[in-house]
């Protein structure tokens, strides 16, 4: 017989206990920003909660240094559930995108968890997910590892200016276009030079002109990372690193072959040579299980959030998590910690994501993916039914 599924108050009320820890968690991780794959501190300060709280941790994981593995093993075998932790900061906006929120958010739900259900069936895991920002793809890499091998669903949630059971994901690919040219004195010799720089923003502006003639959902968008070493100088080599992103893996990639044109179109033009290479693996679009996410939508809408449904056409930015939703049932559902019209990656969030409010919500994000976890552990429905729409390719969107 499985055990019966600790009710949402139970799980509220080890959450409360949890409060203090989770908010010292995420201030700790908040005042510390770290950049994709260096997020040491945040995988100590994690480990360590859960290592306290009797989960097996292992840190390092999959060849990825600052990504973990905590584990509590169950009373008898069961099925998985992986609560997946984000603790990478961005450049200039430190943790703008308020992942201090989702580490120390799904930390707490697993804690609670099994301090709710002692003797729990299954396995519950954390999952601690470094270099999810600036295409990091650490979800795609620890998978690809073998990290989540026997898993059966993939939880998190991320915070924002809205709660939402989900919205869309877009594919994205990370490319950097490298342009060679010839460097000379910019006054003595000017003709004696082909300008990499000049080839860049050629490049730029070929990207606008084809914004008209992409489809809507698409997104070009890029940085010059390297614009030459000095004004006198005409630049050798200067860079380009941008995203292509659309609805699916194949439109984004039809548009990468439009962008490698153009690249080489600017080449011939301005005298230099393109070189283009991905920085990263190729995130894909996401699919949202619906069983489970309507499961955390009913949780936290109980414990007093207005929730909204999947939006399919809300803003869409991309993660890694895409990559996951390919290959197991996941949830990514989003919490309101900022006033509405919050940007995302900002000054305002990363301030939002320090405040007792933000923490509050978080308390009840974790309660929502608590309660999953528990359902997919001791309701054997849950589990089929989440499988059941994964196996047929339903759920939104693709
Ligand atoms: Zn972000
Ligand atoms: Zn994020």
């Amino acid at each position: 017989m499985p055990s019966p599924t600790p009710t949402l108050e139970m799980l509220s009320t080890e959450l409360a206990v949890l409060r203090p820890r989770m908010d010292a968690v995420s201030l700790a991780i908040h005042a510390r920003p770290e950049l994709k794959f260096a997020e040491f501190h945040a995988q100590q300060v994690l480990t360590r909660w859960l290592g306290e709280s009797g989960f097996t941790v292992t840190a390092g994981a999959g060849g990825l240094d600052t990504a973990f593995v905590a584990v509590h093993p169950g009373t008898v075998p069961g099925p998985c559930a992986a609560v997946l932790a984000e603790y990478d900061a961005l450049p200039g906006v430190g943790h703008g995108c308020g992942h201090n929120l989702i580490a120390a958010g799904a930390a707490a739900a697993a804690i609670a968890v099994v301090r709710a259900l002692p003797a729990h069936p299954g396995t519950v895991m954390v999952i601690g997910t470094p270099g999810e920002e600036m295409g990091g793809a650490g979800k795609a890499r620890l998978a690809e590892a073998g990290v989540f091998d026997g898993v059966d669903a993939a939880l998190m949630f991320h915070p924002g200016d809205r709660w939402l059971t989900g919205r869309p994901g877009l594919a994205a690919a990370h490319l950097r276009v490298a342009f060679t040219g010839v460097g000379a004195h910019a006054s003595v010799s000017p003709w004696q030079g082909r300008s990499a720089l000049a080839a860049a923003q050629l490049f730029l502006n070929a990207l606008d002109s084809m914004r008209q003639f992409v489809p809507p959902t698409a997104r070009l968008h890029g940085i010059v990372s390297d614009g030459g070493q000095a004004p006198n100088v005409v630049p050798a080599r200067a860079a380009v690193d941008l995203y292509v992103r659309d609805r699916t893996a194949g439109s984004a990639l039809a548009l990468v072959d439009r962008v490698r044109a153009a690249a080489e179109g600017v080449a011939l033009a301005t005298g230099t040579r393109a070189e283009i290479h991905e920085t990263g693996p190729m995130y894909a679009e996401r699919r949202n299980n619906t069983v489970l996410a309507e499961r955390f939508g009913d949780a936290v809408r109980a414990l007093g959030a207005d929730i909204g449904p999947y939006d399919p056409d809300g803003p869409a930015g991309s993660s890694d998590i895409g990559n996951l939703s390919q290959l197991m049932p996941v949830i990514h559902p989003y919490v309101q910690i900022a006033d509405p019209g919050t940007p995302a990656h900002s000054d305002a969030m990363r301030e939002a994501a320090a405040t007792p409010f933000a923490h509050d919500r978080t308390q009840v994000a974790a309660a929502g993916l608590a309660e999953v976890v528990a359902a997919l552990l001791t309701e054997p429905e849950v589990l089929a039914a989440a499988r059941a729409e994964f196996a047929a390719g339903a759920g939104v969107p693709v």
